[in-house]
């Protein structure tokens, strides 16, 4: 892995030219990730709170037309509505942001191909940058990441001390970004960055995620389930906020008797009617069954499918529920 060193002037610099090339630049503001226009106003603090949603909605939006339909007398024209964007670049992500991408690709790809998703992630650069931040919602640790990892970074970053960055290289599409802006980099020390990183203090491991899902696999019908039901406001705060949360609804949207669209739109699994059937019949009628579905998704059904955890410890679903439900207790708690 090459890594370089870049100051805190030029990483201003840098960001002024991604903006000037037309590109659109993403960085951490106050409460979201903000598309920014003016470099010189990009905050990157090792130590901030992590924002209040994640940036999947710059891959994969709340809502975005998939197709327009004209109806004539005896046909229908269906024109395209291709993903429109340029290429977009993230500075500052957090770590358990920047492997979303990965896990998510898996599901994007899997029987049918998004194209939209996978336009979009092919035209973004992560560039992420280590953690220094920790609460008792963080749990990065327990589901295979850390605050140093460069996972799904293309390009990471590692304050050196207080006006320069170390920027290691992780990926070929990082180097290829980068390579274009050589000018404002000079050569780095990875024996300083190591040191750096190896002083960042890790959340403690709260649970074994393979205990997690073995005991999940006999535990379905477990009373905790009406428990937590019976707290939940179904608000789906939880699914909305969450870098990995991926259900969406299809639904055709008419202009008039002519013209329409069909929408992509986000839904989450927490609403009442997510599993509603037209006869009436709903599967997961009441609360409790819904929350066991949401942790059963992320701690067992999609590792089984595809061999990662649909969830990166972010804890922003728990930090951000109107009545205190914090998933890392309830996993933690999933133990005879
Ligand atoms: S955010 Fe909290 S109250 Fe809302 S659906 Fe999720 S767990 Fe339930
Ligand atoms: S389930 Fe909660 S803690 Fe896990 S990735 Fe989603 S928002 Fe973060």
């Amino acid at each position: 892995m090459e890594e370089k060193i870049i100051s805190k002037q030029n990483l201003v610099k840098l960001c002024a030219d991604i903006i000037g090339g037309g590109h659109i630049l993403i960085a951490p503001g106050k409460t979201e990730y903000v598309v920014t226009q003016d470099a010189s106003q990009i905050v990157l603090d090792t130590q901030s709170k992590p924002t209040k949603a994640s940036y999947k909605t710059f891959v994969f939006p709340k809502a975005e037309p998939v197709l327009y339909y004209k109806r004539g007398k005896n046909d229908v024209q269906i024109l395209d509505a291709g993903p429109e964007q340029k290429k977009t670049v993230i500075i500052g992500a957090k770590p358990c942001d920047t492997n979303s991408f990965n896990i998510l690709s898996k599901v994007f790809n899997w029987d049918y191909k998004d194209d939209f998703y996978n336009y979009r992630v092919k035209n973004f650069i992560v560039i992420g940058m280590m953690c220094e931040f920790s609460d008792r919602y963080c749990f990065c640790t327990s589901v295979g990441s850390s605050p140093v990892s460069e996972k799904g970074s293309d390009i990471f970053l590692i304050p050196l001390d207080a006006d320069n960055f170390a920027v290691r290289i992780v990926t070929d599409k990082g180097k290829e970004f980068i390579d274009a802006y050589s000018k404002y980099l000079t050569d780095g020390n990875p024996s300083k960055s190591k040191e750096v990183s190896e002083k960042v203090k890790h959340p403690e491991v709260a649970f074994d995620s393979k205990q997690v899902h073995d005991w999940l696999a006999k535990n379905f019908e477990h009373p905790k389930w009406d428990g937590v039901g019976d707290m939940c406001l179904s608000c789906a705060q939880c699914a909305f906020v969450c870098p990995v949360c991926h259900c969406f609804d299809i639904v055709d949207e008419d202009y008039s008797y002519t013209e329409g669209r069909r929408m992509k739109n986000w839904d989450g699994c927490q609403f009442g009617h997510f599993t509603l059937h037209a006869s009436g019949h709903n599967p997961r009628d009441i609360q409790g069954k819904r929350y066991r579905q949401r942790v059963n998704h992320k701690f067992k059904y999609y590792v089984d499918k595809f061999g990662e955890i649909l969830c990166t410890g972010c804890g922003r679903c728990s930090r951000g529920c109107a009545v205190s439900i914090d998933i890392k207790e309830i996993v933690a708690n999933c133990k005879d």
